[in-house]
């Protein structure tokens, strides 16, 4: 179960397993030596990724449905 803060508390040696559970994260080891702010400031950095992907895939959508609307337009055109 994460906290807060993103980070895995479950696991007998605690040492080895406490780590940030972002999926793809480099980032390994004792995260749970680190002090609070340098763990939710590593959190951050991690909403600020998933801020980024979000925007680009909504962009992405945006662009595929202006060239669904404009391949329509244009068959109502030729057929017209
Ligand atoms: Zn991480």
């Amino acid at each position: 179960m994460p906290d807060g803060y993103g980070f895995n508390h479950l696991g007998g040696r605690s040492e080895i397993e406490v780590r940030c559970i972002e999926e793809g994260c480099m980032m390994g080891g004792p995260l749970h030596k680190w002090p609070v702010r340098l763990r939710a400031a590593h959190w951050r950095m991690h909403e600020r990724e998933r801020r980024r992907a979000a925007q680009r895939h909504a962009a992405k959508r945006q662009r595929e449905a202006t060239a669904r609307l404009r391949a329509v337009n244009r068959l109502r055109q030729e057929t017209r």
